[in-house]
């Protein structure tokens, strides 16, 4: 058996029950022992998704408590990533389900904390910077009707600088600030960040990649210490991703065009993805970070913005090897099984094919009904920061709550 990951134990398709009479509704919403992950694939869409939010809720609590409760509030690493912001994303999220206004005065005390932890922090990202306790500050703000704390925020995210040397990448570089920017419009105003400021940070990205890419092969690459990244955290899909959702001229649109091409024609024979050029040979990884599920979201928005079948088709392609290799023995939305099952509903969101709801549903089952287990007994990694978005539950609390209505989710901080 992988080190990486289990083999996927479950059907290829379970097709939801529909109970007729009041006992087999009962009987179908019960799951005993035994078998109790193939009840719970079989169970119809409103009583898991009851047991998801549920779950999602109870893991809320336990996460607040632990990375904020038990530490006395003390801020010891701010970010998204791995850290508090985190805990209050999940928060905002959960506001945004239930409409519960302590997750929302919660959110907005953490991210409080947060902005004093990171005034002097040099990393301007939304997932790992200072952009997103300024974005999420002023999105909270504004929901909580709090204006004096919107405008403290927005002209905090102003006085964020990018620095010269800055990379390109999504969690500390330049399509990162951008994404924060894009956050904002969307839930603030389309203006709230003028096309004029974020246009000379598309113009730097563009050049750079340029600089770096092979005309009619590969127009755009980048580098991130020293390695060409083609995964969504350091590398192309990341990159291509966020310049997506930016105005493009015909020509850059072109390029972004193009290199999804090359990743394309350059994949593995499985229709995974390698995790850099410089590691071509190596069909090992299947996570967002480094592998097919990062490029699976971003061939999923090329096929949207280009109207183009080849990139569903190598999206579905990818989509095998997740549901073969994908059952990863780590629960976070970075590297772990959480994250994958996003790759399944964005699928299904552009195909409207129900196998892909099953996947993630498959995915999500999973991880309620054995992650605690398997985690307690040392079979699954609980993630070095075991509470994070990224790394550790916090992630799979997201993707239950997501589940609720899966054709609205969003791989978190990275699909607007
Ligand atoms: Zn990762």
């Amino acid at each position: 058996m992988s080190d990486r990951f289990f083999p996927n134990p479950m059907p290829e398709f379970v097709p939801e029950t529909t109970p007729s009479t009041p006992q087999e509704e009962q009987e179908a919403v019960t799951v005993t022992h035994g078998d109790s992950l193939s009840k719970l694939l079989a169970m119809p869409h409103a009583p898991l998704s009851q047991r998801l939010k549920r779950a999602a809720l109870d893991l809320k609590e336990t996460i607040v408590i632990e990375t904020w409760g038990f530490t006395g509030q003390q801020v010891e690493d701010f970010t998204l990533y791995c850290g508090l912001m985190g805990t209050a994303f999940l928060l905002f999220k959960s506001y945004q389900v239930t409409h519960n206004a302590n997750d929302l005065t919660l959110c907005s005390q953490i991210v409080k904390a947060c902005d004093a932890a990171s005034v002097a922090s040099r990393d301007v990202t939304f997932i790992c910077g200072r952009a997103g306790v300024c974005a999420l500050g002023a999105v909270v703000a504004k929901h909580g009707g709090d204006g004096d704390s919107l405008r403290y925020y927005l002209s905090q995210f102003e006085k964020i600088k990018l620095s010269k040397n800055l990379p390109d990448e999504l969690l500390y570089g330049r399509v990162g600030f951008l994404w924060a920017c894009l956050f904002l419009n969307k839930h603030l105003s389309e203006d709230t960040i003028p096309s004029t400021y974020t246009r000379a940070v598309v113009d730097e990205i563009i050049k750079n990649g340029r600089a770096m890419g092979r005309k009619g092969i590969c127009p755009l690459m980048f580098e991130w210490y020293g390695e060409k990244y083609w995964g969504a955290a350091h590398g192309l899909a990341g990159i291509m991703h966020v310049l997506m959702d930016m105005e493009l001229k015909p020509d850059e649109l072109e390029d972004v065009r193009c290199t999804l091409k090359y990743m394309i024609r350059n994949r593995f024979p499985s229709g995974n993805y390698p995790a850099s050029e410089e590691d071509r040979k190596r069909d090992a990884l299947v996570h967002w970070c480094h592998g097919a599920p990062g490029v699976v979201l971003t061939l999923v928005k090329a096929a949207k913005v280009f109207g183009d079948k080849e990139f569903v088709d190598a999206a579905a392609e990818a989509a095998e090897v997740i549901w073969n290799r994908g059952l990863l023995k780590r629960v976070g939305i970075c590297h772990g099984i959480s994250g994958n099952a996003y790759v399944f509903l964005a699928l299904y969101q552009i195909t409207g094919n129900v196998k892909y709801l099953y996947r993630a549903k498959a995915f999500a089952c999973f991880l309620l009904d054995r992650a605690h287990k398997l985690i307690s007994e040392g079979e699954m990694h609980g993630g070095d920061r075991p509470y994070s978005l990224f790394e550790g539950k916090g992630g799979m609390a997201y993707l239950f709550l997501d589940m609720i209505d899966p054709s609205l989710s969003k791989f978190p901080a990275y699909e607007l």
